[in-house]
């Protein structure tokens, strides 16, 4: 795996989210998440070994450099975090019982047992509102902003294994999730399914409810199975095929914005 972290360190707040500002005007702001599996020294370990941090759990292996080359391809903004979402996911408001979770799938995370009000609120101020606040930004400054949320998961979840390639996410605003699954097979012939491996069910709406539907704008999450996107010349062949799909499916959904496309 290449990039583990943005290598742009110069983000607002403590430094943890990680801000790259296109140059051109387009109206994608593309958000990760989960791009980092990065534990800050201030915050330890939370009790887990090397393979564990380094483990899907912590993070979202392979997204940060596919959103990076879309970025790069759509000439778009993007928003990434850059500590282990074990710290703090950013994909959670505050007051989601998994945004310091206690267990992540098979692994109890023991640093983040009993954790008390004090040291939630350092985490919330360290981590999430720095990201709420970057991210906030980023879409202020582009015209009819369209948020795209690039995430992989892992093949083999709690022993079960997942034949979905890539999930189109939405919640209640479905226009370029729709236009997205209209138009995947003139894109790529991998398994592509709507909600899937996960859904609005399993809170991981938040990024796409707190910064674009609440304000009517285009929105779409993108979960790619983290073995499609190993080496540096997978993630670019993902982002390559994805940037032209999600520019068609923006026009496709009525975009009023800039949409662009290099790829
Ligand atoms: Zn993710």
């Amino acid at each position: 795996m290449t990039n583990r972290q943005p290598k742009d360190r110069s983000g607002s707040g403590e430094n943890f989210i990680s801000v790259k500002t296109s140059e051109g005007c387009s109206s994608v702001v593309l958000v990760c998440e989960h791009a980092s599996d990065f534990f800050p020294a201030e915050f330890g370990t939370l009790g887990l070994d090397e393979a564990v941090r380094k483990n899907h759990v912590a993070w979202d292996p392979g997204a940060l450099s596919v959103a990076e080359h879309m970025a790069a391809l759509l000439d778009a903004t993007l928003v990434a975090g850059q500590v282990s979402r074990l710290i703090y996911d950013c994909n959670r408001p505050p007051d989601a019982p998994d945004a310091m979770p206690q267990r992540s799938e098979i692994f109890e995370i023991p640093g983040n047992a009993d954790l008390n009000e004090a040291e939630r609120s350092k985490r919330v101020d360290a981590v999430y509102t720095p990201f709420k606040t970057s991210l906030q930004t980023a879409i202020a400054r582009v015209s009819s902003p369209i948020i795209v949320t690039i995430h992989s998961f892992t093949p083999v979840y709690n022993g079960a294994s997942r034949s979905v390639e890539i999930g189109v996410l939405h919640d209640t605003d479905t226009r370029l999730a729709d236009a997205m699954l209209t138009l995947a097979p003139r894109y790529t012939q991998a398994d592509v399914q709507r909600n899937q491996p996960y859904g609005p069910q399993n809170g991981v709406t938040h990024t796409l409810k707190e910064h674009a539907i609440k304000a009517g704008h285009l929105n779409v999450m993108l979960e790619i199975r983290n073995d499609l996107i190993q080496s540096a010349e997978q993630q670019k062949q993902m982002s390559e095929m994805l940037a032209p799909w999600v520019a068609e499916a923006c026009v496709q959904a009525g975009a009023e914005g800039v949409v662009q496309c290099k790829a």
